[in-house]
């Protein structure tokens, strides 16, 4: 049985240039049989960003993430993580899915999930050690879950169960974060927790990078904005790309656009 669909790569992080761009995607392309998703991807990113990818579905967003983690081949083009292309690049990657991607009646406690995250850094003979148990309870801390670590999965709230899976991806001390839309079907105040959450572990040092619907919540909370549907369409901070031109060029006919005195105010159709 497994708990999830997607497997994560999971490794020790090797020691990274401190100076250099934490993640540089360099004229990557990608797809599916002959159809492509990605068309000349480029971009990077600082160390101690949050980056949000933005674009409609179908743009390529989940398709980037997996070409990153190695979880689906590129036709060509550079990724690099500290550095360094391929797998030693992405052991310093934490990912979190989709929630959906999660079995969430799997009969696994927040505890175990979290120490699922230091599965690729165990030894020879897979033998969950104490400081294994240490960093699992430390990052069930981190995200504020501790007093839940033995509860069933299935029994968390939507946010507790986005912060038990940002547990796990911090349980393989990561420098980079990848999350596949934390934010989609929170209330208002667990999605105000979890920009707050992610501030505190960009203050730590760490970048992260966000596939998100929520357009409002890079402009406010992020530092980067990529625009993305199948080729980069703007990159840079949120207040300067994120202008009508660009939304409608990234977004075609799947977002309506209303100004408002000067502002931009976008609904998803
Ligand atoms: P997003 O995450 O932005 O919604 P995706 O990366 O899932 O976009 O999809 C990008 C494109 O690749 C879409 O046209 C989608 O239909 C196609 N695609 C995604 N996954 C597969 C797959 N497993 N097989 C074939 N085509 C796929």
């Amino acid at each position: 049985m497994t708990m999830e669909k997607e497997m994560v790569h999971q490794q020790m992080s090797p020691d990274g240039s401190k100076n250099g761009p934490v993640l540089e995607v360099r004229d990557l392309w990608a797809g599916y049989q002959k159809r492509s998703a990605l068309e000349g991807v480029s971009f990077s990113v600082k160390s101690g960003s949050v980056v949000g990818v933005v674009g409609p579905n179908g743009a390529g967003k989940s398709t980037l993430f997996k070409v990153i983690l190695g979880l689906h081949k590129r036709w060509r083009g550079e990724i690099r993580v500290l550095g360094i292309d391929g797998k030693d690049g992405r052991a310093s990657l934490g990912y979190m899915p989709q929630v959906e991607q999660v079995d969430w009646q799997f009969p696994i406690s927040a505890y175990d999930v979290v120490l699922m995250g230091r599965y690729g850094r165990l030894g020879l003979f897979r033998r969950v050690r104490r400081k294994d148990k240490e960093a699992a309870w430390r990052c069930l801390e981190q995200v504020g879950l501790a007093d839940l670590a033995r509860r069933q999965i299935g029994e968390l709230s939507g946010g507790q169960q986005r912060r038990i899976l940002i547990a796990r991806a911090l349980a393989q001390e990561p420098t980079l974060l990848l999350l596949d839309e934390p934010m989609a079907g929170l209330d208002a105040t667990a999605q105000h927790e979890l920009l707050a959450l992610l501030e505190e572990l960009r203050k730590e040092g760490k970048s992260i990078l966000v596939a998100t619907h929520d357009l409002s919540c890079v402009a406010t909370s992020f530092n980067h904005a990529l625009c993305l549907n199948k080729r980069v369409f703007a990159y840079g901070p949120p207040k300067a790309i994120l202008t009508k031109e660009v939304l409608n060029a990234t977004f075609e006919s799947h977002l309506l656009l209303l100004d408002r005195e000067g502002d931009v105010y976008a609904v998803h159709k």
